[in-house]
């Protein structure tokens, strides 16, 4: 059996350099991991290979990763092409495993972030291991104070090099996004955690490769740290994550065509204020459209059971309880009022279309 020598190096990790990490999402072979890392170690601010060893899946009987045999193939190609190798982990079994095969950079996904016993146990078990580099990704739903709770068990536990990854937040129905990416809570995790690099993980919040080029300027037009991309020598055989990876022909064209920001002038700052506006917009529409899906839907229903488009004593309702709520919200009435007129217009003429539409 092979085992890389480990010759960890440990770069205390700073605010003033990028980090790029490449890879695909999982480690199926030998042969896939030495291709990939053979075409990203080249790429300008390459900081790590990640690939996934222990994959923590939604629903059961999907792939779930090679485990310890994945760890074999990254630390024969981590000796090969003298890179760093980045894998996650969910539990204090998988931090041994990795220490033991070399593993130099450690990764806590989302689903293990939200679980505070699971990431105390990986805590606990890096107190042996104080120099590891360990990036927190954000839990799966929008809660500063979690994502912030898991990197303070490790700082307390000695970890010395935590950094975060902001890989999208799971909304009931965004579209088009996989998770959507929410700027103003990476800000306000700065704003925190100061000295701690904060990076990006486009390929998370795209959920589709299309996507992704407009998320990475995005993240670094909001002053990320680095990005960390899946890349796949055949995405679309992957075992995980098919149809966000990048192939490496794909990675270098977008990687080589973003637009890197040095300092951050009073306009980037400007910037900044539209990236995140231009994302509670995104939002706005999304959830504007999931109304006026089930708005349709209704009117099917209203159709079926001849039920009149509009019904006045549920309309009033629907303003009054609105109206409390703008007070509240610090929204003027008149402001809320043409708002809600215009949505409300627009459902009746899509119910009225559907009412007069042949069987
Ligand atoms: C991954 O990076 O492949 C992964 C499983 O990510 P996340 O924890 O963000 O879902
Ligand atoms: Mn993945």
């Amino acid at each position: 059996m092979h085992f890389a020598k480990l010759n960890r190096t440990f770069a205390a990790m700073s605010k003033d350099r990028f980090y790029l990490i490449a890879g695909p999402c999982s480690a199926e072979s030998f042969e896939q991991l030495d291709v990939v890392a053979e075409e990203v170690k080249r790429a300008k601010h390459f900081y790590a290979f990640r690939a996934g060893v222990w994959k923590p899946r939604t629903a059961p009987n999907c792939f779930e990763g090679y485990g310890e045999i994945a760890l074999q193939w990254l630390s024969k190609v981590k000796d090969r092409h003298h890179i760093k190798i980045m894998v996650e982990v969910a539990s204090a079994e998988h931090v041994e495993l990795c220490m033991k095969y070399g593993v130099d950079v450690l990764w806590i996904g989302a689903r293990t972030t939200g679980s505070p016993f699971a990431v105390q146990e990986i805590a606990t078990a890096l107190t042996s291991y104080p120099d590891i580099p360990v990036w927190v990704k954000n839990p799966v739903s929008p809660d500063l104070a979690l994502w912030i709770g898991a990197i303070e068990r490790l700082r307390q536990a000695g970890s010395k090099q935590v950094g975060a990854i902001h890989r999208g937040f799971r909304q009931y129905n965004f579209k088009p996004y996989r998770n959507a990416p929410v700027w103003e809570l990476m800000l306000e995790l700065k704003q925190e955690m100061s000295d701690m690099p904060i990076i990006c993980d486009p390929s998370h919040i795209a959920g589709n490769r299309s996507y992704l080029k407009e998320i990475c300027q995005t993240a670094i037009n909001m002053e990320t740290d680095g990005l960390m991309i899946e890349v796949h020598p055949c995405p679309d055989e992957a075992l995980s994550d098919s149809e966000q990876q990048f192939t490496p022909e794909k990675f270098f064209e977008i990687y080589s065509s973003l637009l890197f920001r040095h300092d951050c002038a009073s306009s980037d700052k400007i910037e900044q204020y539209r990236t995140v506006l231009d994302g509670i917009d995104k939002e706005l529409l999304s959830l504007i459209s999931h109304r006026m899906k089930l708005v349709a839907e209704m009117g099917e229903l209203k159709k079926r059971e001849n039920i009149s488009v509009l019904q006045f004593e549920r309309w009033k309702k629907m303003m009054d309880s609105c109206y409390k709520q703008c007070e509240k919200l610090g929204l003027r009435k008149e402001f809320v009022d043409k708002i809600l007129s215009v949505i409300h217009t627009e459902s009746m003429r899509l119910q009225n279309e559907i009412f007069e539409s042949e069987e």
